[in-house]
């Protein structure tokens, strides 16, 4: 393939935090061959293709450490707004998940992956309510995009895709040995949490996960529910618990984490334990993070934090800018203190820091040599960033958002171009997703109607 060079204002991420002015990459095979001034790379390497420009900013392709890529997405915010979490998540996204055929999953998922990737997102782990993780796998595949697909993994209750023990461990293992780690997309096992989930089926999945080399997620704590079921449970605190398992380690990235104790926080601070914050969706549900989240103490300890954009129903837009500036935001409200963290804190957490914590820190998140190639090309040549900044992590995370990203690359391949996919136009699936999501909710019983009367 033609060497690339992406030009532009360089956020690298790497060690020393690097900007370059009048910078640029040197694709080349997939990877990061160069980094430096612009004209120096297009001075040695002629025949390559230059994107970007003097008006742009590039940084690494963001991480999405937590996103539901099937349910949600083709009912998204049709979900009434004046209901509790637990009945939005039980009474609607779980009946349209039990619904779901495997087309419906490719489509929701490639759809999810479509926006994601024109906000930025180049790494997404999904969140482990997954029924078909070959369509799901095949979506990232389409759209040209990196990431984890793991299967749905619960064994408490009847739900969907509920089933014992041992089958749930057997269909996490197929996945594991269907996407090996170190490809495009990696096979992780991926478990519902919260208290769906038995004290064999948490151990045994995180033995998988450690003996596979790969990652464990699963959600936990979002709300106070999960502590009240955990006491009477086993009388601890759910951390508490699932170190007793063995469950926690460098290898497993729980989903939430809003209320957890002291004693919960140090837990994951000893293990090496990573946490995925999902601002929006505790804002969105009403789940108290302004008064019990401690994310940004956990990572001033030292703890291993990234960034997630959840479900659609509940986030809603999949849009790493948009989870930063909010984290930021809450971080210093919260503290009464706008010094505790601010933009560029947030755009590690969206890059570098959120690459780390995935347990990809080696191959993605920052603009080196050597590393995947994966950029993404903001584009400021709008009113809203006239004149440019001097700082241009300010002017990404607090006046932007992804409508400004305009080419994306992924593994050295260009999958977004003057703000399309290269790959996927969705324009295509326009009808398919109305037809589909008119069918779900015929299935799952669900009769939607807008609070204000339509005429
Ligand atoms: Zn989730």
């Amino acid at each position: 393939m033609t060497d690339q060079i992406v030009a532009g204002t360089l956020l690298t991420m790497d060690g020393e935090r690097t900007i370059w002015t009048n910078g640029g990459v040197l694709v080349r095979d997939g990877l990061i061959d160069a980094v430096g001034h612009r004209h120096d790379l297009v001075e040695q390497h002629p025949d390559a293709r230059v994107m970007g420009g003097p008006r742009c900013i590039v940084t690494p392709g963001f991480v999405n450490a937590h996103q539901h890529l099937t349910g949600d997405r083709l009912i998204r915010s049709c979900i009434p707004d004046y209901i509790q979490a637990r009945e939005a998540i039980f009474d609607w996204v779980v009946p349209v998940h039990a619904a779901h055929t495997g087309d419906d999953d490719e489509l929701s998922a490639t759809l999810s992956l479509l926006e994601a990737v024109g906000n930025g997102i180049t790494t997404t782990v999904e969140a482990g309510t997954v029924a078909h993780p070959e369509r799901v796998a095949r979506a990232f595949e389409r759209v040209g995009v990196r990431g984890t697909v793991g299967t749905w993994g619960w064994d408490v209750g009847d739900g969907p895709f509920a089933a014992d023990t041992d089958d749930v461990l057997e269909r996490q293992q197929s996945v594991l040995e269907s996407w090996p780690t170190g490809g495009l997309v990696e096979g992780w096992v991926t478990l519902v949490g919260h208290d769906l989930a038995s004290d064999r089926l948490f151990s045994d999945a995180a033995d998988m996960a450690r003996a596979a080399g790969t990652g464990l997620t699963f959600h936990m704590s979002p709300s106070p529910d999960d502590g009240v079921a955990f006491s009477e449970r086993s009388g601890k605190r759910p951390i508490h618990h699932l170190a007793d398992l063995g469950v926690l380690g460098p290898g497993t990235l729980i989903a939430h984490a809003v209320h957890i104790d002291e004693r919960e926080m140090s837990l994951l601070l000893d293990t090496r334990t990573a946490i995925a914050y999902c601002p929006w969706a505790y804002l969105r549900l009403g789940q108290g993070v302004t008064g019990a989240g401690h994310h940004v103490d956990f990572l001033r300890q030292g703890g291993r934090l990234a960034l997630g954009c959840d479900t659609e129903n509940a986030g809603d837009a999949i849009d790493a800018v948009r989870v930063g500036a909010l984290a930021t935001g809450l971080a210093r409200d919260m503290s009464c203190d706008p010094t505790v963290f601010g933009a560029h804190e947030a755009l590690e957490l969206m890059t570098i820091g959120g690459a780390e914590a995935i347990g990809m820190g080696d191959r993605i998140g920052s603009l080196e040599v050597g590393k995947a190639a994966d950029l993404v090309v903001h584009d400021l040549s709008g009113v809203g960033s006239t004149p440019n900044a001097v700082d241009p992590a300010l002017q990404l995370l607090w006046a932007g958002d992804g409508r400004a990203v305009r080419d994306v690359i992924v593994d050295g391949i260009p999958v977004v171009l003057d703000g399309r996919s290269t790959r996927v136009d969705h324009e295509g699936l326009v009808d398919e997703a109305e037809l589909a999501q008119r069918r779900l909710f015929e299935q799952a019983g669900l009769s939607p109607t807008p609070r204000w009367p339509v005429r």
